[in-house]
């Protein structure tokens, strides 16, 4: 990485009035980002308390054989800090936690991580938050409070009767344990989304065989992932210009594809997954593989050879439900036991968890549970009535589907650091009105129904109990007009004294 660092974009260079003590929970992606914009800002009182012993969030909890990520690496990335030297053009899992974790050390962000730090609760008290956690500190004094832990942190375990008995490993993607052996094993794989899909690929060459669970078939978009030479990414170094040249190209192309996906026609996309489908020779497997709903409802696969993958000879796609687990492996409501060494549970996250179990406790008491009581009120995604100083990025209805979280993290970010720079200037706590608040989510939850994720025929991890996607459909260059500068019109500001101190770790 070049040793210049570029100082990222901030809305405002007001000067301080006082340095407020901000604690982030989380040290991933998000996590990284805020932290390294507040500190621009010239906050740095901040304490990041991981529950983990390493950074990371998803890039760290996910090792398993083949991950990789399906957004273009050079668009991965932050805005401020872009990474001429990607290999291919869609970046393997270490490479893309190594990329995270060398911006985290570079921009000074490394030394703020207290490791082993559980967020249990937080309570406002009147004048700060109190938050309380599983490790060392114990309890924590914070000014302002930001939640960066994540959609896709808790692993959803199926609920499928015997697991406990089979006699082989048994565990989930995102907990791959450490020195598995998968050569020569017969291995099985509950699930078809874009984890399975990649592990399907990655796993097949190696094993004996591997049995592919699948309940729902899921559209494949076969998309080539070529290399970057050395002379390509020799001259990105070299020339910021061309490479900023490539990255609007990437954008431009990012944004088409995004519109091709979620868009009112989508029947290129459809041509271009079933061009894919159409190389399964087979024409009982191609039935398997075919969807009955269209394509973006749930999130698109990207995969450069899925299809070749699945047609191994050592590979099987079973369509039988699930019946149980039993000793030697699994049994399939046709009666069929498919022995398995190894099963791997690629059955997604607990997307509608959030911050929780972490509980919260706002103004006059007022708890997280109540305010999500029938839904998940928020204010754009960031913010929470009754929860004055708190922040969260990429909460509830984010902006999703196929397109780089980052940019949206990002975003938030922004909006926030401008919502600090007030809390700065006034000396008051913030939180957003809650009439407003209901408006604005209303007109999101509306908006939502319009949509492909609700629209489309399946079912999936955007939608909530009553099948509304949890997702606002605005585009990045949407959301971030949206954003660009907070309506302060819209938030309540509540006094505060005993701010400006020194940040208090209690043991
Ligand atoms: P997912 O998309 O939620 O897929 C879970 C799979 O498990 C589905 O096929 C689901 O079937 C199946 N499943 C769940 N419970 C089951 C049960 N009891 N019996 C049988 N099958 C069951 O999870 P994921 O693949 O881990 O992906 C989650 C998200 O992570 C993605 O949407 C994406 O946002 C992110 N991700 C991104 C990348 C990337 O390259 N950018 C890679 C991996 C993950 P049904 O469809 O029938 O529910």
């Amino acid at each position: 990485m070049e040793s210049t660092l570029k100082r990222p974009d901030v809305a405002s260079d007001r000067p301080a009035k006082w340095q407020p003590r901000v604690v982030i929970i989380g040290s991933g992606v998000a996590g990284i980002a805020c932290a390294i914009k507040l500190k621009a800002q010239g906050i740095d009182d901040i304490v990041i308390l991981e529950k983990a012993g390493k950074l990371g969030g998803t890039w760290r909890d996910n090792r398993y054989p083949g991950l990789a990520c399906d957004v273009p690496a050079h668009l991965y990335v932050y805005s401020f800090r872009p990474n001429p030297n990607w290999k291919r053009r869609f970046a393997e899992g270490p490479d893309i936690w190594r990329y995270y974790s060398g911006v985290a050390a570079e921009y000074g962000v490394t030394e703020h991580i207290a490791y082993n730090e559980e967020v249990l609760s937080a309570e406002w008290t009147g004048r700060h938050w109190l938050i309380r956690t599983s490790g060392p500190s114990k309890m924590l004094e914070a000014d302002i409070l930001i939640s960066a832990v994540g959609r896709l942190q808790h692993p959803k375990y199926p609920d499928i009767a015997g697991l406990d008995d089979f006699g082989g490993q048994v565990f989930h993607s995102a907990r791959w344990p450490d020195g598995v052996g998968v050569k020569g094993k017969r291995v099985g794989i509950i699930g078809t989304g874009s984890t399975a899909t990649q592990l399907t690929t990655a796993l097949a060459p190696v094993v004996d065989r591997l049995t592919i669970f699948q309940r729902t078939p899921q559209w494949v978009l076969t998309i080539p992932n070529p290399g970057y030479s050395w002379v390509r990414r020799a001259l990105y170094r070299a020339f910021p210009a061309l490479h900023e040249r490539y990255l609007a190209k990437l954008r431009q192309e990012s944004r088409a594809a995004v519109e091709l996906i979620t868009g009112k026609d989508r029947s290129f996309i459809r041509s271009m997954c079933e061009a894919g489908l159409a190389s399964v020779e087979d024409p009982v497997l191609r039935d398997k593989l075919r969807p009955d709903y269209e394509p973006g409802c749930k999130r698109i696969v990207m995969s450069p050879n899925f299809y070749q993958a699945v047609q191994g000879d050592n590979v099987e796609l079973v369509t039988d439900a699930i019946e149980r687990a039993e000793g030697q492996g699994v049994r399939t409501a046709d009666g069929r036991l498919h022995e398995l060494d190894i099963l791997v549970l690629a059955t997604g996250f607990k997307t509608d968890a959030f911050m929780r179990p972490m509980s919260l406790s706002g103004a006059n008491g007022t708890k997280l549970d109540d305010i999500w009581d029938s839904g998940f009120l928020n204010y754009k995604s960031v913010a929470l009535p009754e929860m004055p100083n708190f922040f969260m990025i990429n909460g509830p209805y984010s902006p999703g589907g196929n397109a780089s979280v980052v940019g949206i993290i990002e975003t938030h970010v922004n909006f926030i650091i401008q919502c600090i720079d007030r809390i700065r200037e006034r000396h008051v706590a913030l939180m957003p009105d809650r009439r407003t608040t209901e408006k604005l989510l209303a007109a999101v939850r509306e908006a939502a129904k319009n949509t492909i994720w609700a629209q489309g025929g399946c079912s999936s991890w955007y939608l909530d109990k009553e099948g509304v996607p949890l997702i606002n459909p605005l585009s990045i260059d949407q959301l971030r007009a949206d954003m660009r500068e907070p309506a302060f019109d819209d938030f309540v500001e509540v006094e505060i004294d005993g701010a400006g101190r020194e940040a208090v770790m209690r043991q």
